[in-house]
């Protein structure tokens, strides 16, 4: 067996080391202590009063991360909803907590039963670079709410927020309470190999998959908030400027780099032309320049840029039609990190595009000939975490939803199934495992814990030994 130099073993086992004290430390203060309503009121109250304070610190600090992101961007995408979702808390979060009173079976009567809602201890949660507020803080809100403790490892690839994160969260908690760990792929593997009571990972299936084996080892649950191909489907009947236009907005927040970003479009083969026309028209009224445009969002690093640009190439050299969008005809390119807008169409699946998750403002167009072709095509595929269909007939929306299954799905537009307070959020699949916002954020870090009353007269006792007639007569009457 290959052993690991001393040099080399040293600080990786030092920093499980320190991870470890750091979960101690939690686990004891948790324990001693567990977070109570008045406690989690007071800690939600406390983020949302320092995001509201600071926001102008992350809007900055995630476009340095960018080198150039939307600042209406951070704030719609990532305060709002994180403010929206502390707000939801507050107010039902004393709802939330209260023990539920279920039915008895008819044979334990008069017992009682009922579930109680008990936090689990300490989240791990690990979050992605491409919304590194949102990604961060809305498993934190939940995790509070639930009364559990928290150590948090942000993306690495989003280094100035990370920080950020830290300095914030730390002036806000103590340690004991909630922590910020920072670091790299071996910090995250050291992270994810502690015996926390639950992990929540948003990231790739690749690493979700990893996350999963390295949680195992210690039966610890995981949420895993993952990626894949989103499809939109616009039926013909749908007014096809109205869905294009709606694609495109959803499709250029954060340049594409949205874990439900509309990944392709399937379009019946008859506006395929038109909807091409179309995006050359939508975009520049969108974004009319790209380069000298605070509004359009920069692709985070130059090996992402890189990536994207191979996907457009292989697509191209396989025989697929390329339009770029760049209106001001500005240049772009992995200096700048400015991806224009990109229509892709004739792809085929052996190119990467159809392939890969996207990640980025490109967009294929697949044709089809019939809804049911349409259907099939996503159903061939890994379960996307979020599906689009833009109808307006109930039935067919109702065929599409019936006969296909992702993580969520917005009709007649892209994204805003995420917004709701009320809709649980997860994927499925290959997609993710597991949901969390509101109160399926609650319940996720929550144990259900079954508590059963038993009443003083406790009929149970006819099923006790020596079993004699009263337990003949009790089986008579409930074995049949
Ligand atoms: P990633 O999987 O590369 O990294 C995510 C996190 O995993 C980082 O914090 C990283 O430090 C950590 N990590 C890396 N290697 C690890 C390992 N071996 N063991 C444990 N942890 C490890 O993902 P990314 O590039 O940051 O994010 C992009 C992906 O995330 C896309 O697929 C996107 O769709 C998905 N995503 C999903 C959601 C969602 O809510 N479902 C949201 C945003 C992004």
């Amino acid at each position: 067996m290959a052993t690991v130099p001393e040099t080399e073993r040293a600080p990786q086992e030092a920093l499980a080391a320190q991870l470890k004290r750091t979960l101690e430390i939690q686990r004891r203060a948790f324990r001693s202590e567990p977070p109570d309503y008045r406690r989690r009121v007071e800690a939600l109250r406390a983020l949302r009063a320092g995001l509201l304070a600071r926001k102008d610190d992350f809007v900055q600090a995630i476009s340095e991360d960018f080198g150039g992101r939307a600042r209406e961007e951070t704030l719609l995408l990532e305060c709002f909803p994180l403010l929206d979702q502390i707000k939801h808390a507050l107010k039902h979060l004393k709802r939330w907590m209260r023990p539920q009173r279920v039915g008895t079976g008819f044979a334990f009567l008069p017992g009682r039963s009922y579930i109680v809602y008990q936090p689990l201890g300490i989240v791990g949660i690990l979050s992605a670079w491409n919304y590194p507020l949102l990604l961060a803080l809305s498993p934190l809100v939940d995790a509070i709410a639930a009364g559990n403790h928290v150590m948090l490892k942000p993306s690495e690839l989003a280094p100035r927020t990370a920080e950020l994160l830290k300095a914030f969260l730390s002036e806000l908690f103590p340690e004991e309470y909630v922590a910020v760990v920072i670091g790299g792929v071996e910090v995250a593997q050291a992270f994810v190999s502690l015996p926390f009571d639950h992990i929540l990972f948003t990231g790739s299936t690749r690493v979700g998959r990893l996350v999963m084996k390295a949680a195992a080892e210690n039966l610890t649950p995981v949420t895993l908030e993952l990626g894949g191909k989103c499809p939109t489907i616009v039926h013909p009947d749908f007014d096809l400027q109205t869905a294009a236009r709606r694609i495109w907005v959803g499709k250029l927040y954060n340049a594409g780099q949205t874990c439900i970003a509309p990944d392709y479009v399937l379009l019946h083969r008859s506006e395929l032309e038109a909807f091409v026309e179309l995006s050359r028209r939508i975009v520049p009224q969108l974004y009319p320049r790209l380069v000298a445009n605070p509004q359009y969002t920069r692709i985070v690093s130059r090996a992402h840029y890189e990536r994207l640009r191979q996907l457009v190439e292989d697509a191209r050299e396989k025989g697929a039609h390329v339009v770029e969008i760049n209106p001001a005809g500005e240049p772009c390119g992995p200096d700048n990190k400015v991806f224009p807008p990109t229509v892709v169409w004739d792809v085929r699946d052996g190119m990467l595009l159809m392939q890969e998750e996207i990640f980025g403002p490109v967009l294929p167009l697949v044709p089809y000939e019939t809804l049911e072709e349409a259907v099939e095509f996503v159903n061939a595929r890994p379960r996307p975490l979020a599906l689009y269909y833009f109808d307006t007939h109930p039935k067919r929306v109702d065929y599409v939803l019936k006969n296909t299954l992702s993580g969520g799905v917005t009709v007649n537009d892209v994204l805003f199934h995420i917004a709701q307070q009320n809709l649980p959020f997860g994927g499925v699949g290959p997609s993710g495992m597991g949901e969390y916002h509101g109160v399926h954020g609650f319940r996720r870090f929550s144990k259900a814990r079954a508590v059963f009353r038993q009443s003083r007269l406790a009929p149970t006792r006819l099923i006790a030994p020596p079993y004699g007639k009263l337990t003949e007569w009790a089986v008579r009457f409930l074995v049949r």
